[in-house]
């Protein structure tokens, strides 16, 4: 094995003029990445189990009677490990979300795109799900590269009829896994067992994102990730010399040159064989370096890995390192700008952690009727005029009782108000005050209120009441 203290490499860059998904027609290049296989893909495969398994399982389970995930973006409702965030609770979805961002910023500043080659459902189901299925019918890329080729015999039919049936299929079971994260599996059960002409809507959802899921896995393909998806397009920013990725090590492999028998080799470690890139879904060649297109999926690690087994040469020359690593052999993880992510991310989750703890079950705005007045009772009272709002920031059904805690005094309202709520409902009215003048030495006095459900104090909130100079 050669190995140099100095960098050699100097990289053709020409290859970033071009967009490799497209040809010099300006058309679709078509990737047909062979079968990857080898020590990474059984290690992602297993993951792959894992992660579907938690995909599929994560609807069904509760926390407190509610669902432990819930992204219902059509009624602003989102329940995220158990906590309820409503449409109220903006500035709670607003911190939740900022410190989600910096958390994503904070890993792939240390793991590049981990997320996109192991986790990204994107990723998964294509790399794992539908990849294999065409595998499984039309075989490896040489064969189905023939087949496409080949004219519409009956086989032809009946592989790409089966294929594409077994791609529709999952992307109806996908579509119908969205639902249920977006409505909850209870409510999508409702709406399956029910006649279809009852929630016409929904079912036509279901149709339209089992066909977006179609189209983005039997033809889209590598394009969601080079071209729709924001994550990848990040990357330049995102990463430094330091981050882990998937990386040729130029260092060791350069200069690339084929191996021939019984020569005294004199080139570096790569034999220029090409099955990196015959391996990559995203048709990129690694040893051109880092690039947004490379979802980090692994294949080629697995396939340099065989090559080099099979010329009796160290693996690892494709590998997880960093820029740094290949460079000059050492590597800082936790940089300056890591230790600032995890500064701003600690203070964001601290910040969290306190509106979370502080938060009430409701939240209620009493305020003096516009334009009205005091009113002077016979009795010696004061009567002031409020119009007041009750939201439920919970999912759960709440029976809310306003009381005058300070000082002492009396509420009417107007009419028989239904102060009920339904999960993240709002209830609003009219009321009176009403207090001895006694009570009140100021013009100005400050109320203190609370809610209550039952014994249970939900919020405790103040309020002005005006009266007549002494
Ligand atoms: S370069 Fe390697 S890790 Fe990146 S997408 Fe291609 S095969 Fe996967
Ligand atoms: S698989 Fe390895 S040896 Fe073959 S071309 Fe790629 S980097 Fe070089």
């Amino acid at each position: 094995m050669k190995t140099f203290d100095t960098p050699i490499y100097e990289p053709d860059e020409s290859f970033r003029d071009q967009f490799n998904a497209v040809n010099e027609d300006g058309k679709r290049n078509w990737f047909y990445p062979q079968k990857p296989k080898g020590k990474w893909h059984n290690r992602r495969s297993w993951f792959t189990v894992l992660i579907l398994s938690l995909l599929f399982l994560m609807p069904f389970l509760k926390f407190n009677g509610q669902p432990l995930l819930l992204f219902n973006v059509m009624e602003r409702k989102f329940i995220i490990f158990g906590i309820f965030i409503g449409p109220q609770d903006y500035w709670l979805f607003g911190l939740t979300m900022l410190s989600f961002m910096v958390f994503i910023v904070l890993f792939t500043t240390i793991f590049g795109r981990l997320w996109c080659g192991w986790a990204c459902p994107q990723t998964v189901f294509m790399e794992m799900v539908f990849r294999k299925i065409e595998y499984a019918i039309e075989g490896d890329a040489g064969k189905q590269k023939l087949l496409t080729k080949a004219p519409w015999t009956t086989e032809k039919i009946l592989k790409k009829g089966l294929k594409y049936t077994l791609f529709l299929a999952v992307s109806f079971l996908i579509a119908n896994l969205l639902l249920a994260y977006v409505l909850g599996v209870d409510e999508l059960g409702k709406i399956i067992s029910e006649p279809i002409s009852e929630h016409v809507p929904l079912f036509a959802g279901i149709a339209g994102f089992t066909a977006v899921f179609y189209f983005n896995f039997a033809w889209l393909r590598d394009q969601a990730c080079t071209v729709v998806c924001p994550y990848g397009r990040l990357q330049g920013v995102l990463l430094d010399r330091n981050s882990i990725a998937v990386a040729y090590d130029y260092q060791r492999g350069e200069p690339r040159g084929k191996l021939h028998k019984g020569q005294d080799r004199t080139e570096g470690d790569c034999i220029n064989c090409h099955q990196c890139v015959a391996v990559c879904p995203t048709g990129i060649d690694i040893r051109n370096g880092l690039q947004m297109e490379c979802v980090n999926c692994t294949a080629c690690i697995d396939a340099c890995d065989s090559m080099m087994d099979k010329v009796g040469f160290e693996p690892g020359l494709i590998r997880y390192t960093s820029e740094n690593v290949i460079v000059n052999k050492t590597n800082k993880l936790i940089t300056n700008r890591v230790i600032a992510y995890i500064i701003v991310l600690v203070l964001l989750w601290s910040g969290l952690g306190i509106m979370i703890a502080k938060r009430t079950d409701t939240q209620t705005t009493l305020f003096r009727a516009p334009g009205s007045q005091y009113i002077e009772n016979k009795d010696g009272t004061i009567s002031n005029l409020y119009t007041f709002k009750i939201f439920n920031k919970t999912n759960f059904v709440v029976r809310p009782t306003i009381h005058l805690e300070s000082p002492k005094g009396k509420l009417i309202f107007a009419g028989k108000p239904d102060l009920t709520l339904d999960g993240a409902g709002m209830s609003q009215g009219t009321l009176f005050i009403i207090i001895p003048k006694s009570a009140l030495p100021n013009r100005k006095t400050k109320l203190k209120m609370s809610v209550y459900q039952g014994d249970k104090k939900l919020e405790s909130f103040e309020t002005t009441f005006m009266a007549p100079e002494e």
